[in-house]
C-alpha cells in the first residue's frame, strides 16, 4: 500500500512575475513540515481587466522552469496560461478534481496575504470542498481575518492536524508556521527597474533570463 503521507497532491498558484525566493524558500519548509512529496506550481493567467504581468505568460513560464530545474520537489502545470479565460481557482480545482476523482486529497498553497483577501475570490467556499488550503506566513501581514465573521469561518476549518490533510480529500486550512521573507515581485521589479541587486531574492539562473530578455527595465 502506498504511503499515506505521500498522497497530498499540493497546487502553488501565483503570477510568478517574476518568481523569487519568497514565493520558494517558505514552500519548501512547508513540504517539510506538511510531508508533501511534490508542489505543482501553477502560474496564472491574469483577467483583461486587472493590471497585466509585466513578463508574458511565456516568459513567466520560462522562469519557473528555471527556477525549479534543479529541485526535484517542484514540477509546474501550465494549464491557466493555456487558457484565453481569467483563471479562477475554484474552476481550475473543479477540473483537477474531476481528474483526480472524489477520495484523492489536493491542496492549494497561498501566502497569508492571499488568505486575508480569499473571501473576495470567486466562489471560495467551493474551493474549499474542492482542497485543502496550505497558509505560509508572510511578513507585514496580520494573522487575523479582516471581520469576525470571516474569522469565525476560518477557525471552523482549521487543522493542525497533517495525517488528516493526507486522509481527507479537502475543506481544512492548515497555518504552516513557515520563515518569514520579506521578498515581493512588486519590490523585484523597481529594483530591476532601478538597476539594484536582486541576486539574493531571485534564483541566478532566473535573473540571467530577466538580463537576457531586457525584462522590468
Ligand atoms: P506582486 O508583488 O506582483 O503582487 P507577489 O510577490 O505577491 O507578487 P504572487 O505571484 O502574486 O507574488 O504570489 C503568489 C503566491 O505566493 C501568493 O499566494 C502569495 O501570497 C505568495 N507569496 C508571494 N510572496 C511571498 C512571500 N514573500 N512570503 C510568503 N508568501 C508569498
Amino acid at each position: 500500500m502506498a504511503d499515506a503521507a505521500s498522497q497530498l497532491q499540493a497546487y502553488y498558484g501565483g503570477t510568478f512575475d517574476p518568481i523569487h525566493y519568497g514565493h520558494l524558500r517558505p514552500v519548501e519548509a512547508l513540504a517539510k513540515t506538511a510531508k508533501l512529496a511534490q508542489i505543482v506550481i501553477m502560474p496564472n493567467n491574469v483577467p483583461p481587466h486587472r493590471p497585466q504581468p509585466r513578463a508574458s505568460s511565456a516568459q513567466r513560464k520560462a522562469m519557473v522552469e528555471l527556477a525549479i530545474a534543479d529541485n526535484p520537489l517542484f514540477s509546474l502545470d501550465d494549464r491557466e496560461l493555456q487558457r484565453e479565460t481569467p483563471s479562477y481557482t475554484a474552476e481550475t480545482f473543479r477540473q483537477l478534481r474531476e481528474e483526480c476523482g472524489e477520495a484523492a486529497p489536493l491542496a492549494f498553497i497561498i501566502g497569508q496575504d492571499s488568505l486575508l483577501s480569499l473571501p473576495r475570490w470567486y466562489h471560495y467556499e467551493q474551493l474549499l470542498e474542492r482542497c485543502h488550503l496550505l497558509v505560509c506566513r508572510r511578513p507585514g501581514y496580520p494573522v487575523r481575518m479582516p471581520d469576525e465573521k470571516q474569522q469565525r469561518w476560518l477557525e471552523s476549518r482549521l487543522t493542525s492536524d497533517i495525517a488528516l490533510l493526507h486522509q481527507r480529500p479537502a475543506g481544512h486550512i492548515f497555518l504552516a508556521d513557515t520563515p518569514l521573507f520579506d521578498i515581493s515581485a512588486t519590490d523585484i521589479r523597481s529594483r530591476l527597474a532601478e538597476n539594484r541587486r536582486c541576486d539574493d531574492i531571485v534564483p541566478p539562473a532566473v535573473l540571467a533570463y530577466i538580463r537576457e530578455h531586457h525584462l522590468y527595465r
